[in-house]
């Protein structure tokens, strides 16, 4: 298993001067190896910096990032795979040498012979030909170049992949191919996913666990469908009532009530007071403490024990 669990201060640049602000505070999950645990939340919820801080391209300023140790005890190698694969793929490299490159940097192959016949079958695994090596990455579409990043970030032969947003710039018939190739990938492999969206459905396809977040905390975890069938937290219930309902298109949507404060002057309490229809004086005075339920999953509501079973829809 793999467990994340800090009380985390992250220090984001924000034009002049610097600021401090507390980007995720106190996170913890859990993703069992071979599964998929998808963060979701509107941006600027943290979810991106929790990527980043497991990936270690930030440090948390407080606290620590602990892995428990991968099923065979050696440490996890850890990849991550980007919103816009342009801006991860350098332009003056063809693609054999992005591929190859993690290949000679880790030495997992050790003549030219191997790493040109290792690169040829990564290229392949992604659905590629082995002479798309020979161009750079201009000359290929979205899709096939998030293809590429998925080919490098396999390169290395990860354990775990972190996914920020890897199919929110395509098209949407191209987001279902890639989408489908990343599963077809973590069966194969026995690959573990952490998947950051702000795309219910995008994650309804692809988690097996979903940890709702809202300004820095996690607000709700629970197994993917127990979450989309009964959603606990009031913000959650938010979250779903904008995507359009296939089975009930008739039925009125629902807009989102308020924009998202600033995570600079968090609301005091439940953050999610000032958006909160259920909202009562309590909320804006303590916060909620993370509640397990019987369902499987945690919530983080005051009202949650009073409301369960009613909560499916809001008031009015
Ligand atoms: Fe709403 Fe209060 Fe629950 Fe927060 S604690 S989600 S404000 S009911
Ligand atoms: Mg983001």
């Amino acid at each position: 298993r793999f467990d994340v669990s800090a009380p985390w201060l992250n220090r984001v640049l924000e034009r002049k001067p610097r600021v401090w602000v507390r980007a995720v505070d106190d996170v913890s999950f859990e993703v069992p190896q071979g599964g998929c645990l998808s963060l979701v939340g509107e941006s600027g919820c943290g979810k991106s910096t929790v990527a980043r801080l497991v990936t270690g391209l930030y440090r948390p300023s407080e606290g620590k990032i602990a892995f428990a140790p991968g099923a065979g005890g050696k440490p996890l190698s850890v990849q991550m795979i980007f919103q816009d694969p342009y801006a991860s793929l350098n332009p003056r490299w063809r693609v054999f040498d992005i591929i190859a490159e993690p290949l000679r940097e880790l030495r997992l192959r050790e003549t030219e012979v191997e790493i040109a016949a290792r690169v040829a079958e990564l290229l392949r695994t992604v659905g590629l030909a082995a002479s798309d090596g020979r161009k750079f990455p201009h000359e290929f579409s979205g899709g096939q170049r998030q293809r590429i990043s998925i080919a490098r970030a396999l390169a290395s032969e990860p354990d775990f992949l972190v996914c920020d947003e890897p199919t929110s710039a395509l098209d949407v018939s191209v987001q279902a191919q890639i989408l489908n190739l990343m599963r077809r990938l973590q069966d194969e492999m026995g690959l573990t996913y952490l998947f950051i969206s702000h795309d219910m459905s995008v994650v309804r396809h692809m988690s097996d666990q979903i940890a709702v977040m809202y300004l820095g905390r996690i607000v709700e975890q629970a197994p993917t469908e127990v979450l989309f069938s009964g959603p606990k937290h009031p913000y959650t219930q938010l979250l779903l009532e904008t995507i359009p309902n296939v089975t009930d298109p008739h039925r009125d949507r629902v807009p989102q009530s308020g924009e998202v404060p600033s995570p600079l002057t968090p609301p005091s309490g439940c953050t999610f007071h000032p958006r909160c229809p259920l909202a009562d004086a309590r909320c804006s005075a303590e916060r909620p403490e993370m509640l397990a339920m019987p369902n499987g999953g945690r919530v983080a509501c005051h009202r949650v024990a009073e409301m369960t079973g009613t909560m499916a829809r809001r008031p009015g």
